[in-house]
């Protein structure tokens, strides 16, 4: 176990941070302040100190980082992502590899690659989306929990968060908030309803099993977030291994993340893979593929 000098707010967070860093780490000065909720783990905990995961540190070391950036293409021989921001077109060469944490069917697109065997292993390979509503409502609780799952097949919803319940600054004072989540796929009917359905639908169910009522809620948003979850079915993983290994074969692009590389990891794991991918390429090992990657300390 590792040395902390100060922790304020101990909980979950500085789990997460020994998780991250692991126990060979020198530092032993953990911060952690959620005070803003689960969003802010990372900036919370010294791993936004580390060179590797804050975007000052990136800036200083004369990296850039692009957001909003529609990629269009990417061309494995030469190394170079085209992209799209405000409408101007933009292209970046990298030095030693890209490395992707892009869904695997949008890398396939983007890469032009047209094998049979790639075709045939991402038709059977499926990602479940999600679509969340939030209510907001007039009230400063609703339950004392983080998470409530409804398995219930006559609840449009399978599970709610209510995010003051990780931190009250979450919310303004004397309201709270439930986000409603609805996993699909684009083909189910949930997914093909207005928004507008949706959240009445959400509303109904609410004030029907008592958790929220109907006139408490002043306020909803509609997000929908497509390749959410990916779905490990009988067989899934040799077909995530032909693709990946098809995908890496030149050494010049590797996948990472959870969607990137198809691992229902939290944000922990995800970001350990980033460290693990990073220390092997910096020892040369080109080798080194993250398929199959299990977290040092995490269980899935
Ligand atoms: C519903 C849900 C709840 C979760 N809850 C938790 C939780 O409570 N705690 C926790 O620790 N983790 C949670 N996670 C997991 C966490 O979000 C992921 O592990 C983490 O975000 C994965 O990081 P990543 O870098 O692999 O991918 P992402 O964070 O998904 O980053 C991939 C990026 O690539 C971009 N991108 C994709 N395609 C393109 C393209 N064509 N062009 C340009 N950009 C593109 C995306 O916009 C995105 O910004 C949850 C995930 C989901 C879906």
């Amino acid at each position: 176990m590792r040395k902390v000098k100060k922790v304020v707010n101990k909980d979950l967070f500085d789990e997460y941070g020994y998780r991250i860093l692991g126990d060979d780490d020198e530092d032993d000065n953990v911060v952690v302040d959620p005070k803003l909720g689960s969003s802010v783990g990372c900036q919370a905990s010294n791993v936004a100190n580390k060179s590797l995961c804050s975007a000052e540190e990136i800036a200083k070391n004369g990296s850039k980082i692009h957001i909003k950036a529609d990629i269009t293409s990417i061309s494995e021989n030469n190394k170079i992502v085209n992209f799209i921001i405000d409408g101007k077109e933009h292209k970046i060469k990298a030095n030693e590899a890209i490395i992707s944490t892009i869904p695997l069917h949008v890398l396939t697109k983007l890469l032009n690659k047209k094998d049979e065997n790639i075709t045939n292993a991402l038709n059977q390979l499926k990602y479940m989306d999600i679509i969340f509503v939030y209510l907001f409502v007039n009230k400063p609780k609703i339950s004392n929990d983080h998470w409530l799952y409804f398995p219930d097949a006559d609840i449009i919803f399978n599970r709610a968060v209510e995010f003051s319940n990780w931190s009250p600054k979450m919310c303004p004072e004397g309201k709270t908030s439930l986000c409603l989540d609805m996993t699909s796929f684009d083909k189910d009917p949930v997914w093909n309803m207005k928004n507008e359905e949706i959240v009445n639908k959400c509303i109904a169910d609410c004030d029907r099993i008592g958790l929220v009522k109907k006139e408490e809620v002043f306020d909803s948003l509609v997000v929908r977030a497509k390749n959410a979850y990916p779905v490990y079915d009988i067989g899934y993983m040799d077909r995530l291994t032909k693709l990946v290994k098809s995908i890496e074969q030149s050494k010049k692009i590797y996948c990472l993340g959870r969607t990137g590389i198809f691992r229902y990891h939290n944000s922990d794991g995800s970001i350990e893979m980033g460290f693990e991918l990073a220390k092997n390429l910096l020892k040369g090992n080109k080798e080194f593929t993250l398929l199959g990657f299990e977290s040092k300390e995490y269980d899935l």
